[in-house]
C-alpha cells in the first residue's frame, strides 16, 4: 500500500487520514502523540522544526505532504517527494513574499509595504493611509498576530502589538464579501476547481462557509487567478487561495498551500472531497490516480469555536453531520464543525445562532 506522511497532525490531517482510507492509502503523521489526527493515523514524534528528524520521517514514505505552511521553508528545501514543493511553501509561509508573487501573477491585492521598524511603520502610513492592518509576515492564523490601525497615531501602540516581528502593512479593502477557490493540480498537470465559496469571518476566525456562491463572470476569474498561481509554481496537491470580492474584481487575501476550513464541506457536499483529491493529486504518479470530480450540492458549514456542542443536542438533528476534532476546549480554537445541505434552512439558522450564543460562555 502507498504510505503518504503528513507533516503535521492536526485536524486537516485528521481529515486527510480519513479521506485516505478508502483508496486504499496508509497515512503517517509527523507531529506529537496526542494530536488529533493519532485517533485515526499513526503519529510519530517529530520535531518540525528539525532538519534531521524531517528527513528521517520523510525515508519511511512515498509522497511527503503538510497541513500547515508554517513549516520552516528552509528545512523542507531539497526535500524528495515532497508535494506541494518547497518553493510554493516558501512563498505561502510570508505575507510579503505572497503578496509579492500574487501582484508577479498579475492578481490584485490590498495596497501593502513590508514594515520592520516603527520608521517604516510611520512611513508605510503615510501613503496605505488608515485605517490598515499590520500582520506579522509569518506565523498568524485565525487573525493572530495582527492589528487593525484606525488612525496614524495609533502607530506606536500597534508596533508594540506585534512585538517587533517583521510585518507588512495592509490597506484595508472594503469588500461586499469573502470568497475563496480551492483547486487541485495533479503531477499531469490536470486542474479541478471547485465551485466559489462564501465566507464569513468574526474576530479574524472564519466562522460559516456556504457553498456554491454563484457568480459564473467572478468564478471564472478566479479560476483564471489559480490556474496561473498552480502553472506558475508548477504545484501538486490542493491550493486555496482567499479573495476579497468587490463589485466585479477580485483582490486577493492570501494562499494557503494545502487543504482548507472555508473546503470542508465538500466532504458531504462534493463528489470528490478536497481531502481525497489533494490525496489524488499527490499520489497520482504513485498509483495512476486522476482527480476526482468536483460536482457539488449546496452545503453549509459552520465553524465550532470555542468548544463542541454536546452530542445528544446534535443527534436531534440527523441533518447534521457532527465533525468533532478531539481537541480540547479553549476559547477561540477550532474545535469542530458541522455541516448540513443548504436546504434545511431552519437547521442551519438554529445551528448558527446555539453556535453563536455558546461561544460567549468559552
Ligand atoms: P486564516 O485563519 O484565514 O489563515 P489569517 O490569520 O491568515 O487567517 P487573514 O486571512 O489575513 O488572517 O485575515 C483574517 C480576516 O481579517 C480576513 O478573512 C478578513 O475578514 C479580515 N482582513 C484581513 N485583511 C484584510 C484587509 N486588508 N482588508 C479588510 N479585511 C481584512
Ligand atoms: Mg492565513
Ligand atoms: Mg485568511
Amino acid at each position: 500500500r502507498p504510505r503518504i506522511g503528513i507533516l503535521g497532525a492536526g485536524q486537516l490531517a485528521l481529515m486527510l487520514a480519513e479521506a485516505a482510507r478508502p483508496l486504499g492509502i496508509d497515512i503517517l503523521c509527523a507531529g506529537q502523540p496526542n494530536d488529533c489526527a493519532s485517533q485515526v493515523a499513526t503519529v510519530y514524534k517529530v520535531d518540525l522544526e528539525d532538519r534531521a528528524e524531517v528527513r528521517a520521517f520523510a525515508e519511511n514514505v512515498d509522497v511527503l505532504t503538510l497541513e500547515s505552511e508554517n513549516v520552516d521553508a528552509a528545512i523542507l528545501e531539497d526535500l524528495p517527494k515532497l508535494a506541494p514543493n518547497a518553493r510554493a511553501v516558501r512563498i505561502a509561509q510570508d505575507r510579503l513574499y505572497e503578496k509579492d508573487f500574487l501582484r508577479s501573477q498579475g492578481i490584485d491585492t490590498a495596497p501593502y509595504a513590508a514594515v520592520s521598524s516603527l520608521r517604516d511603520l510611520r512611513t508605510a502610513l503615510e501613503w496605505i493611509g488608515a485605517p490598515s492592518i499590520l500582520k506579522t509576515r509569518r506565523l498568524g492564523y485565525d487573525g493572530r498576530g495582527q492589528v487593525r490601525i484606525l488612525h496614524p497615531d495609533d502607530a506606536a501602540a500597534a508596533w508594540a502589538h506585534t512585538g517587533g516581528a517583521p510585518c507588512i502593512l495592509e490597506g484595508m479593502v472594503a469588500f461586499d464579501r469573502e470568497l475563496s477557490l480551492i483547486a487541485a493540480r495533479s503531477t499531469t498537470g490536470e486542474i479541478a476547481f471547485y465551485p466559489l465559496i462564501h465566507n464569513e469571518h468574526r474576530e479574524g476566525i472564519l466562522r460559516v462557509s456556504v457553498a456554491p456562491w454563484l457568480d459564473a463572470e467572478l468564478q471564472s476569474l478566479a479560476e483564471s487567478h489559480l490556474s496561473k498561481l498552480l502553472t506558475a509554481l508548477q504545484y501538486v496537491g490542493v491550493l486555496t487561495v482567499e479573495f476579497f470580492a468587490a463589485g466585479r474584481t477580485l483582490i486577493a487575501n492570501e494562499m494557503a498551500p494545502r487543504v482548507h476550513n472555508s473546503g470542508h464541506w465538500t466532504i458531504e457536499g462534493s463528489e470528490t472531497s478536497q481531502f481525497a483529491n489533494h490525496l489524488r493529486a499527490i499520489a497520482g504518479s504513485e498509483l495512476g490516480l486522476s482527480l476526482g470530480a468536483t460536482t457539488s450540492r449546496p452545503t453549509v458549514m459552520l465553524n465550532c469555536i470555542g468548544s463542541m456542542p454536546s452530542l445528544e443536542e446534535t443527534a436531534k438533528f440527523p441533518e447534521l453531520f457532527r465533525h468533532d476534532y478531539g481537541k480540547a476546549a479553549r476559547p477561540g480554537r477550532k474545535v469542530g464543525h458541522l455541516t448540513c445541505f443548504a436546504e434545511h434552512k431552519a437547521t442551519i439558522a438554529e445551528w448558527e445562532r446555539r453556535l453563536n450564543d455558546s461561544e460567549t460562555f468559552v
